[in-house]
């Protein structure tokens, strides 16, 4: 919690919560020390040192950064205004013209949509894998490869990937590796230990956690967050506001409490979901009926707020059930205090390979931070109306 914050004390007259520098320059004390900074080799982004403009850095913001790095066990952090300002930076981080990605399948809708219909338009080619067997990622490499992405747990179908066999098999053949970690978030699951080279998480969920802020960060060494800033986020200009990180920098001093009460729902309610005859399958890591329960507790240690599962339901019966719920809001996103339903139509893996065209509907609970007991109840009270 006062991770980063050591000479707080002498600069801001003891102020128990870190001030907002809404700035978005810093001045030179004289011309001569304003004509240095452009013989310094580079920005720093490590708080204390010399800050020029906020689009490279800000003390604010470096502050959050340096807490999210030590969390993630990562040389260093950079923030940006969007989940998908990190991921875009870190993939054309390890990506040029003509380069191959392994992705897998089931990854944040978005980011498949940017590999698909934006990155291909730079000459960069993506094929997909289910992901929850090592090999399949051997199997896809091409000469052209350069970067594996994962998404562990993915938060529509809760697929996980062995994290540790995955980039042992890239390192050996100098493929970077990407993880969405924003299901696990960086208290359960430190991808950087079992050799992941860049880490990244949306904050608009977990992290800010009270549904008001848009906001996304990359984990890395030193070096990388170092090229990172200076050839990508300076350039690109995505920096995460001073404001934005003073919330987020808010939220994670409860982060722990929100994500045990999240989990401890959601724990709950997949538990009840499990027994109805209206549901057909439920998709929760911390279940042990999950296929891959024994892999999801070596590398986690703990579950969140979020889990998916197929109703034995019709499309009617599925809205029947959604409009229903008193407690559960409809909408997109999740990770704030409010349990939220949503539901899509979910294109397995193997229909997709096979060209079937097979689809079913999946509903999507996000558990927040109401009383369990309230929550069971109206997941109860709605399967009981279908
Ligand atoms: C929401 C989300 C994102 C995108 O983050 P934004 O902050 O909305 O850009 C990426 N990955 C996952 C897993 C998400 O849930």
């Amino acid at each position: 919690m006062h991770y980063g914050e050591e000479d707080y004390d002498d600069k801001y007259h003891a102020a128990v919560i870190p001030p907002i520098a809404a700035t978005s320059l810093h001045v030179f004390k004289d011309v001569e020390s304003y004509l240095g900074k452009y013989s310094e080799p580079s920005e720093s982004t490590q708080p204390c040192k010399r800050y020029t403009y906020g689009r490279s850095g800000n003390p604010t913001v470096a502050l959050l950064e340096k807490k999210l790095a030590a969390l993630e066990r990562a040389g260093g952090a950079l923030c940006f205004g969007s989940g998908m300002a990190a991921i875009t930076s870190a993939v054309m981080h390890c990506v040029k013209p003509g380069d191959h990605i392994v992705s897998v399948y089931n990854a944040y809708g978005v980011t498949t949509n940017f590999f698909n219909n934006r990155l291909s338009k730079w000459g960069v080619k993506t094929d997909y894998v289910r992901g929850c067997d090592p090999s399949e990622f051997e199997k896809a490499i091409k000469p052209e490869t350069s970067m594996f992405y994962l998404e562990s747990p993915s938060g529509a179908v809760m697929d996980i990937q062995d994290l540790a066999a995955i980039a042992g098999i890239a390192k050996s053949l100098n493929i970077k590796t990407v993880i969405d970690n924003t299901c696990a978030t960086p208290l359960y699951q430190n991808p950087i230990v079992s050799g992941i080279d860049i880490v990244l998480h949306t904050m608009s969920k977990y992290i800010g956690g009270h549904s008001d802020i848009i906001g996304g960060v990359l984990c890395s060494d030193a070096d990388t967050i170092h090229e990172i800033n200076n050839a990508g986020r300076q350039l690109d200009g995505g920096i995460l506001s001073p404001f934005e990180a003073w919330l987020c920098l808010r939220g994670l001093r409860t982060l722990p409490l929100r994500v045990k009460k999240s989990g401890e729902n959601a724990m709950a309610v997949a538990k009840l979901l499990e027994s109805s005859a209206k549901v057909r399958k439920v998709y929760y890591p911390g279940l042990e009926t999950h296929p891959q329960s024994e892999l999801a507790s070596r590398q986690m240690s703990g579950f969140s707020g979020l889990l998916s599962f197929e109703p034995a339901m019709t499309m009617e019966q599925c809205i029947k059930f959604g409009n229903a719920l008193k407690i559960y809001q409809t909408g997109v996103s999740w990770g704030g205090f409010e349990s939220l339903f949503g539901m899509w139509q979910h294109e397995p893996y193997d229909a997709k390979v096979t060209g079937s065209g097979e689809k079913h509907w999946m509903i999507r609970l996000y558990c927040g931070l109401e009383n369990t007991q309230e929550l069971l109840d109206d997941v109860s009270m709605a399967l009981d109306g279908v």
